[in-house]
């Protein structure tokens, strides 16, 4: 008896995969994005066959939705071996691919490579109500939650009181990460806090809740400047009924994108990047956080700023989203060295990166 259990423990063990995404703080859209991710791909021993409603992921494959401080943490936790696979707002990405803006000076990481684009986050400015703040511009000697070191949204925040001319001496910036930032907001210890991220977001939708906060549009001449110099935001809105008692409110936009690492078996990211896409998870898709909705295969590719991984590549060239390279009969003689699909050329900021 006690030798079949150790038989039966040890193949278990030999066979399973585990797959660790980083992802975000419980109160963002990351973590339940990324644990729905989580459920599509995966597909652990024992599991019902897809179609009598079991996991319809990659046999063996168990993936899991790992918490953290954002973008940034995410793509240090990716290359330092803390997991599998990352999530990142598409800026940070290309940032740490290129080693530029906030990775000047440390490595760069041009072994980053796509599995998909995902979905737009909004940048949420939730102000109090009673402060009088209609803009970025009006938070000046305001108390204001940036979020912490390692997240998406500290680096935005900085850039766009940057680009409305708010030197950090000008206000309070306070480093609270999102689920303390809500508390800080309700007990009256912060003015305003920034959230990146992909909206319904249940943070500004407690705070929206109580009727004392709002959210403050980021726009006109500043918020245009900052999309012409850098060209991974755009200009979008939070609509109108997203949150309780707020209008449209005008917005930069960034895209969230799914990265490996680019050695990362090509066999496993082809057969997660299949499971992922395959019809049999729709339904699993649109039934969690509203953002899965908006995870399209058609826009797949939109934004990317890191090149794909090759095992994703293969998946998009069979269902004919990208072509296959074109195979030429001569070599041609001048001809540059043949360097793979690293060689994408990144360095254009926002460039849509496929190859
Ligand atoms: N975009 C945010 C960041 O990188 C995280 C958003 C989320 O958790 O949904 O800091």
């Amino acid at each position: 008896m006690s030798f079949l259990l150790i038989t039966a423990t040890a193949t278990f063990a030999q066979d399973v995969k585990l797959f660790r995404i980083g992802t975000g703080s419980t109160a963002g859209t990351y973590y339940p994005i990324g644990a729905l991710i989580a459920s599509a791909i995966s597909r652990p021993p024992g599991s019902a066959p897809c179609d009598e409603g079991g996991a319809c992921g990659v046999d063996n494959l168990i993936a899991t939705a790992v918490t953290s401080r954002g973008s940034f943490d995410n793509i240090e936790g990716l290359v330092s071996g803390r997991f599998d696979s990352a999530l990142s707002q598409a800026d940070i990405a290309a940032w740490a691919y290129r080693g530029d803006h906030v990775f000047t000076g440390k490595k760069a990481y041009p072994q980053l490579r796509a599995i998909a684009n995902l979905y737009p986050e909004h940048v949420h400015l939730v102000v109090r109500r009673d402060l009088g703040i209609l803009s970025v511009s009006d938070l000046r000697g305001k108390r204001v939650a940036i979020d912490r070191p390692g997240s998406g949204t500290r680096i935005n925040t900085l850039l766009i009181m940057n680009a409305f001319g708010i030197e950090p001496t000008d206000f309070e910036a306070i480093e609270l990460g999102p689920e303390a930032a809500i508390t800080a907001l309700l007990e009256g210890e912060v003015d305003a806090a920034f959230f990146v991220v992909g909206y319904p977001s249940v943070a500004v939708t407690e705070l929206a809740e109580t009727g004392r906060f709002t959210i403050a549009p980021i726009s006109g001449v500043a918020a245009n400047q900052l999309i012409l110099t850098n060209r991974f935001y755009t200009a979008g809105a939070v609509p109108l009924g997203v949150y309780h008692g707020v209008g449209t409110i005008p917005t930069l936009l960034v895209g969230a994108q799914w990265i490996v690492q680019q050695d990362a078996d090509e066999e496993l990211i082809y057969q997660i990047t299949r499971a992922f896409w395959a019809d049999s998870n729709r339904e699993l898709l649109n039934s969690g956080h509203v953002k899965g909705r908006q995870i399209r295969l058609q826009t797949a590719l939109d934004g990317l700023t890191v090149p794909l991984h090759p095992g994703a590549r293969r998946f998009y060239e069979e269902v004919g989203l990208i072509q296959p390279p074109q195979v030429t009969a001569e070599p041609d003689p001048d001809a540059g060295p043949v360097t793979g699909e690293a060689a994408a050329d990144v360095s254009e900021q926002g460039k849509t990166v496929t190859d």
